[in-house]
């Protein structure tokens, strides 16, 4: 296969066959345009960009950095046997690649675990853990944007599960961009109209330090089973994943979310916002379920 843009070899076939140089214009060029089009950031904000040491987050950091971004980045260790200290280390090459710094912090400081509790899986509490300490480590640290790595399959397979299970109020929440609202930081995804096939790519030619292993828990994450159904229609539909996204930006303008949202609380414990009348919010709940079964 060829280049449709010159006569070298081609590397990736879709949206349309490329050779390496034509797809790093091609990879960079759409994540231009996705942070300029949703308005999510420019050179003078404090961005933060979290890390996994994945393909995904190690791509997004190396391409903000090809495209004369300054930012800090954030590594929060989940302290999994065999995963963690692999993608620690693959974080660490990859920003002393660059020369930037990078933040690492562990679930032990905050006496924490990622274990399931209760009925709740592990994914779900990891979920919860992440999500809380990113914000919590930007807000502190006066970052004014915080950027993650989720990609168009990820957005994707949270769009089926969402309309799978009927909550499609959490449609509200799938946006490129999450503006800054109370103690909650801009978020913003500038990989979302990228496919993880193409991060992979990215990642492979430019020969960064990534760490391909997977988490133990992955098999129970409830999104790994949309994303193979989408892989699936994928496979005999090319270009469905991409279409299915533009398809449900669009649809979503027509949707009329209640003008009321839940009422927000302040957590009584750490402070920040919570949608729990008992105003403790969730990450508060998980240390308190912790410290009482380290006395137990
Ligand atoms: Fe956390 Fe589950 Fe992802 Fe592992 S697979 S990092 S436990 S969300
Ligand atoms: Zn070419
Ligand atoms: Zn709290």
């Amino acid at each position: 296969m060829i280049c449709k843009k010159c006569c070298k070899k081609a590397i990736i076939e879709y949206p349309y066959p490329m050779c390496d140089q034509h797809f790093r214009d091609y990879y960079l060029r759409t994540i231009q345009k996705t942070i300029e089009k949703y308005n999510m950031f420019n050179k003078e904000d404090k961005i933060l960009v979290a890390v996994s040491g994945g393909k995904d987050s190690s791509a997004l950091v190396y391409a903000l950095y090809e495209l004369g971004y300054e930012f800090e980045g954030l590594y929060i260790n989940l302290e999994i046997p065999n995963y963690s200290e692999h993608s620690e280390n693959a974080v660490k090459e990859l920003f002393k690649l660059i020369d930037y710094r990078i933040n690492i912090i562990r679930v032990s400081d905050y006496n924490i675990r990622v274990s399931p509790i209760y009925k709740r899986p592990i994914c779900s509490v990891c979920g919860a853990i992440k999500r809380y300490l990113m914000n919590r480590f930007a807000y502190e640290n006066g970052f004014t944007v915080l950027a993650t790595a989720h990609n168009l399959v990820d957005e994707a397979a949270f769009f089926l599960m969402n309309m799978n299970s009927g909550q499609i109020q959490y449609l509200i929440k799938q946006e490129p961009v999450l503006p800054k609202e109370n103690k909650f930081v801009k978020k913003v995804k500038p990989l979302y109209f990228i496919t993880e096939r193409e991060n992979m790519v990215y990642s492979v030619i430019n020969k960064l330090p990534v760490y391909y292993g997977e988490c133990p828990n992955s098999s129970g994450n409830p999104q790994s089973k949309w994303k193979q159904i989408l892989y699936k229609i994928e496979s005999e539909n090319p270009g469905f994943i991409r279409n299915f996204i533009n398809s449900m930006l669009k649809l979503k303008k027509y949707i009329n979310y209640p003008e009321k949202k839940g009422e927000i609380f302040c957590c009584k414990y750490c402070g920040y916002p919570t949608g729990s009348r008992s105003r403790i919010c969730s990450f508060c709940r998980l240390q308190k379920y912790f410290n009482n079964s380290k006395k137990a």
